[in-house]
């Protein structure tokens, strides 16, 4: 059942392995409530009762089972195909665990809006359905997928009530635009992409459930390919780290969700970068017939990688720019604020400009080749460390927290992330900043990354 604010609801009934499709815009609210049977959205079921509310997304609700009856919505979907990829994908990972050795390592390819990070959410979802605990790597900083895992906000919380253990919250959204994640996948995704309800144990430091986050800063890949690769090789390493230490994420696997960058310049220099340092051995192509059989000829000397295609759902929805950007500043805004189901209170703090060394790495976006400092070459300009002065230009700005004690190249460059932060205003007569914090207290750490996203609180 969908219900649209002031209009009076609409009932459907879905056919087995039927969608129903639908596109709220921004500002506005649409209700779903299932009344019988059993469906899914993007591989997480729902249930008969609550009401899910849905904002500024494109959803399907799919069902398995159905209810043939006379009326029902005719849609063609690929959903057999990738409910039989998540089977192929357990039958690796029973052989794994037979083996004790690692599990499929998995990652979605294609162009912009072909669905790669739908299907990457189904088969997440499926794989938790059945027991496993794959971890979920995003590199696709367009967009911060997931939204549910509370941990992320308890890493920082944490951190800075050390010395009172008494945490302040706990629930919180992971991560903003820019970042690069991975996420081990113990609970339930929420549909709604909200904060999820059922999750609310608190995950301690360090422990397998924190996700771990790097901070690139720019939306697109291509805008730093250094960078990019160093901070894509750095998080597999952690990765596999965690995978030593973690039998059950082991023998699940990775699903890797990527960016749409595709043109066989920097595109796929950036894939075979990826595939190359996540050891990712099945390569799903999604939605691309050139790019499949591209990179079928690029791994066809490799016995160990698998190269697949799946077709793209008729129902994946294309988003233009301007619904992008309004996502983005969405996600940045629910880091702070939460949504409207789960409010959450940041804090205003005024803070001197020396209490915090920013840094800006590369002058990539800063300044044209003839005006880089003399013997710096583009190239190595591209993951230079800059200190930021604080000025004007900080206002609005988006800055990311990092865990290091050594402000050195690459210990500062490579750092984990505990948390971001908004300046909202810049004093330069009192050299003050006023910064919106996730939580009250000290900093952890003085440290900061800013990349290119700026934000205007609503
Ligand atoms: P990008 O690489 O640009 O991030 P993507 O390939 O990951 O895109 P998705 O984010 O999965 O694509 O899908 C694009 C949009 O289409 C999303 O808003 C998603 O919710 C919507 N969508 C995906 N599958 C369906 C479907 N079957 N029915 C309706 N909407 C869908």
């Amino acid at each position: 059942k969908e219900e649209k604010e002031n209009e009076s609801p609409k009932e459907w009934k879905l056919e087995p392995e039927h969608e129903f499709r639908f596109e709220v815009d921004f500002g506005t609210t649409v209700k779903l409530k299932l009344i019988e049977g059993t469906a899914e959205i993007f591989g997480t079921e729902i249930g008969i009762g609550p009401e899910y509310e849905f904002s500024g997304r494109k959803v399907a609700v799919f069902t398995w089972h159905g209810k043939s009856s006379v009326e029902y919505l005719a849609n063609e979907t690929p959903m057999v195909s990738y409910l039989n990829m998540h089977l192929a994908l357990e039958q690796c990972r029973e052989a794994a665990r037979e083996r004790g050795g690692p599990g499929p390592r998995v990652m979605i390819v294609g162009p912009e809006d072909v669905g790669k990070t739908s299907l990457t959410k189904i088969l997440l979802s499926y794989a938790l359905r059945q027991g496993r605990q794959p971890i979920f790597v995003d590199l696709d900083t367009n967009e911060a997928s997931l939204h549910y895992q509370p941990s992320f906000r308890n890493l920082y919380v944490n951190k800075i009530d050390d010395d009172d253990d008494t945490p302040t919250f706990n629930q919180g959204t992971v991560t903003i635009p820019g970042a690069l994640t991975a996420t081990p996948i113990n609970q339930i995704l929420d549909v709604e992409e909200g904060f999820g309800s059922s999750a609310t144990t608190l995950p301690s430091i360090g422990s397998s459930t924190t996700p771990i986050v790097y901070y690139y800063g720019y939306a697109e890949p291509g805008e730093n390919v250094k960078l990019y690769k160093i901070l894509t090789a750095r998080l597999a390493n952690t990765v596999n780290l965690r995978l030593d230490q973690d039998e059950d994420a082991r023998t699940s696997g990775l699903i890797i969700d990527t960016s749409g960058l595709i043109d066989n310049n920097v595109g796929y220099e950036i894939l075979q970068h990826c595939i190359q340092v996540f050891s990712a051995n099945i390569i799903i192509v999604l939605g691309h017939e050139r790019l499949y059989s591209d990179m079928a000829r690029l791994y066809k000397d490799q016995s160990d990688i698998k190269v697949l295609k799946l077709s793209k759902s008729g129902g994946v929805v294309n988003r233009d720019k301007m619904f992008r950007r309004q996502s983005q500043m969405r996600k940045i805004q629910e880091y702070f604020y939460g949504t409207s189901k789960v409010g959450l209170q940041p804090f205003n703090a005024s803070i001197d400009f020396h209490s915090l060394s920013i840094y800006r790495v590369g002058f990539g976006s800063l300044a044209p080749s003839s005006a880089l400092p003399i013997g710096i070459d583009r190239k190595v300009s591209e993951t230079q460390l800059v200190r930021v002065e604080p000025d004007e230009t900080l206002r609005h700005s988006i800055l990311a927290l990092i865990t290091t004690d050594s402000p050195e190249e690459p210990a500062l460059l490579e750092a984990n992330v505990s948390g971001f932060l908004y300046v909202s205003e810049i004093d330069n007569v009192k050299h003050k900043m006023t910064i919106l914090s996730p939580c009250p207290g000290r900093l952890p750490k003085p440290y900061a990354l800013i990349g290119g996203f700026k934000w205007m609180e609503a």
